[in-house]
């Protein structure tokens, strides 16, 4: 059976399409994103209307590139996935609308899924599927949560997640202060390489005896960049940009993997996934490696392109619903931009 999934919970407009074998085995055909990344670029971050107006221009380009690689027919697809939620509203729309059009026009059955079960569910596109009990580290612009996966169809459940910002957003946020592109994630992780990450001890946080085992709070680091900054500044230094950018990131991948290991621990869980767009990290999937291997942990990450959003992951979370024989949602399915993510699809 063929899954299209269709993504537009942010700036990325993906179209992706994963062949579901008759033992549950997923295939990927095809996964094209269009970015309007660049238009955000000088704002700093994701203009909800720049990102709807550019969705709805790269949806059907999108889907028909898309096909033209998997080499199949839009009569040929069997069922629909689409981002219900959590995102950009008018995003969403965009995404949904264009899905309920294609499902009703094909007659074939919708399903609106959870865009950060997608994130997780990209990585049984490279490694094949999960076992039944895994533990996930969720890290993106907008989420940062440590979920106990049970089935990717059936239950996710939520141990810890960020009180204040998202990793990814952390990334975006510093890399402004050190006057490095948006996204920031890739240009710090590019600086970092050439940085030493023990030059200067950021704060952890969270991390203390009484703090909890599975949140995360990465707004006192982003305030310790920035107190740096202006320190240095005032005194007339020059700013050691690739060892601020590389004890930035050592903090966050200290925090990450070590609370990720933990609770591998503490639930006696022996595979770690590591999804989302600031998964693509050199040091966080380098550290996560490391430490998996000393608590004999089983890790996965998915390749950087799966970790960003694109519509395969759509596909491949549509297609462990369908091969889990879950009942479509309904034909006047709408968004829902602060969907929870034990809510893997919105029926
Ligand atoms: P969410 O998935 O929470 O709804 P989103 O879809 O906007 O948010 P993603 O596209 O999954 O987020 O990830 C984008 C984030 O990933 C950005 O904040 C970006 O800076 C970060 N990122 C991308 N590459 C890297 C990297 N190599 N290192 C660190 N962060 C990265
Ligand atoms: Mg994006
Ligand atoms: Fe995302």
């Amino acid at each position: 059976r063929l899954i299209l999934g269709i993504e537009s919970s942010c700036d990325e407009t993906g179209v992706g399409i994963v062949r579901l074998g008759p033992d549950g085995a997923l295939e990927l055909l095809s996964d094209e994103v269009a970015s309007s990344v660049e238009q955000h670029a000088r704002f700093g971050g994701v203009v909800p209307e720049v990102a709807s107006r550019a969705h709805l221009e790269a949806m059907v380009p999108t889907m028909r590139r898309s096909l033209e690689i998997a080499g199949v027919e839009l009569s040929d697809v069997d069922a629909i996935a689409v981002t219900a939620g959590p995102g950009l509203a008018g995003a969403l729309l965009v995404g949904v609308s264009a899905a309920k059009a294609y499902a009703a026009a094909l007659g074939k059955p919708l399903y609106g899924v959870n865009h950060l079960a997608g994130h997780v569910a990209a990585d049984t596109l490279e490694h094949g599927p999960l076992p039944d009990r895994c533990l996930a580290l969720l890290v993106s612009g907008g989420h940062s949560q440590l979920l106990l996966v049970e089935g990717l169809a059936h239950k996710i459940t939520e141990l810890g997640s960020t009180v204040d910002d998202a990793a990814g957003e952390a990334y975006d946020k510093v890399a402004r202060l050190l006057d490095l592109p948006y996204p920031g994630g890739p240009p710090i992780d590019r600086l970092a390489k050439t940085g030493n990450g023990c030059a200067i001890a950021f704060p952890r946080g969270l991390t203390g005896p009484r703090d909890n085992r599975y949140d995360f709070s990465f707004s006192g680091l982003k305030t310790a960049v920035a107190r740096w900054v202006e320190r240095s500044e005032k005194a007339g230094d020059e700013l050691p940009l690739a060892d601020v950018a590389a004890s930035f990131q050592e903090a966050v991948a200290d925090v990450l993997t070590m609370k990720a290991v933990r609770a591998c621990k503490d639930l006696g869980i022996d595979t770690l996934v590591v999804a989302g767009g600031v998964a693509a990290n050199s040091r966080i999937s380098g550290l996560a490696a490391e430490r998996c291997a000393e608590a004999g942990i089983d890790l996965r990450v998915p390749r950087p392109k799966l970790c960003g959003d694109n519509g395969a992951m759509i596909a491949a979370i549509g297609a462990h619903l369908v091969a889990a024989g879950a009942e479509p949602s309904p034909v006047d399915l709408s968004t829902t931009p602060g969907l929870p993510v034990g809510t893997i699809q919105v029926r």
